[in-house]
């Protein structure tokens, strides 16, 4: 009985390596001619990458989040999205943490803005982000500010 199963995969094995089925195709397929990408939009990323702005590897773990867009050490991001998660964008840029964003409820997102294409995203903070880093991003302003301090007695003053 066994004998007589049909092994559908062996048999698109034989078909794609055979010479004449790849002539007609013109083209030379692969092992795998189907590869599912996935969409992070709905799934979680699971690999682990140097970081293109500081090269330390970035880790899934430790972000308690599924979704990490941003690298731990450095806060920087790459442009790969037009909506979040999508992949979809061919910019590639490095995305530089310019700004803090404190949103409603007192939760901080990092706004990035693309070094190449000049595109501003915002990103929440995730739970193993530089708290060095973050913090001098968010003083940042305050330590350079536009006008003298002292300008400030006056209106204290009132
Ligand atoms: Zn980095
Ligand atoms: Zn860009």
């Amino acid at each position: 009985m066994s004998q007589e199963k049909f092994d559908l995969e062996e048999a698109l094995k034989k078909l794609n390596d055979n010479p004449t089925v790849q002539k007609r195709n013109g083209t030379i397929k692969k092992k795998n001619p189907v590869k599912i990408e996935p969409d992070y939009r709905y799934e979680a990323c699971n690999d682990s990458f140097p970081c293109a702005n500081c090269g330390k590897m970035i880790l899934p773990e430790g972000a308690g989040t599924h979704h990490r867009n941003h690298c731990p050490h450095c806060l920087s991001s790459i442009h790969v999205d037009i909506e979040p998660g999508d992949r979809k964008s061919d910019c590639k840029g490095i995305m530089e943490a310019i700004s803090i964003w404190v949103k409603d409820k007192g939760e901080w997102a990092i706004i990035h803005r693309c070094k190449k294409c000049g595109k501003i995203n915002t990103n929440r903070i995730a739970a193993d982000d530089n708290p060095l880093l973050l913090m001098s991003m968010a003083v940042r302003p305050l330590a350079s500010p536009p006008f003298p301090l002292h300008l400030l007695e006056s209106f204290i003053k009132k």
